[in-house]
């Protein structure tokens, strides 16, 4: 990049050291032609092509206010979103692309959202999803149950359980 001072085009790094939590790289440049210092930071960029096309930087402010609307009334705490953003961002970088569709970043949400709170994952996955029917509910709390019945009789019980499935499925929406 060129010197913010004198515009010339060149520069030299004169020291160069790694952030605490490893994301980034702070550079300490010096300019040949006018000898002045100035600090660049590197950091992998990360951005989000919305459905429109429209490209935007990653926040993690933004996954945790999506999921906050998810979890209204639940025993969420800003520190859980906030860890959720964390680790939602984590998934996405190391996938190694530097550009990520918004519908990966749903699909990045749901894992982590699912182990946090079962409602909110619900709220969140009938959005992200578009269910438009009770049984697309059905099916989620379905797999949902099989799962955490575990795998030896899980799937016979959460077939035979679902007409209680209905009660949760109203409390969702
Ligand atoms: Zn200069």
């Amino acid at each position: 990049m060129h010197c913010p001072f004198c515009r010339h085009p060149d520069s030299r790094v004169v020291d160069s050291r790694t952030s605490d939590d490893g994301s980034s790289i702070r550079r300490r440049r010096q300019c040949p032609q006018c000898n002045r210092r100035f600090t660049t930071v590197e950091t992998a960029s990360l951005s989000v092509v919305k459905r429109s096309g429209v490209t935007e930087p990653f926040s993690r402010e933004k996954i945790a206010g999506g999921v906050r609307k998810a979890c209204q009334g639940r025993p969420v705490s800003e520190d859980d979103l906030a860890l959720l953003a964390q680790r939602v961002e984590e998934t996405l970088r190391s996938s190694g692309s530097a550009e990520i569709d918004a519908y990966e970043i749903g699909l990045a949400i749901l894992g982590p959202l699912r182990e946090l709170d079962e409602v909110a994952y619900l709220r969140f996955a009938s959005v992200y999803q578009a269910f438009d029917s009770l049984e697309d509910f059905e099916a989620a709390i379905t797999v949902l149950r099989a799962d955490r019945d575990g795998v030896d009789e899980g799937a016979q019980d959460a077939v035979a359980g679902d007409t209680a499935v209905t009660p949760g499925a109203t409390s969702a929406s």
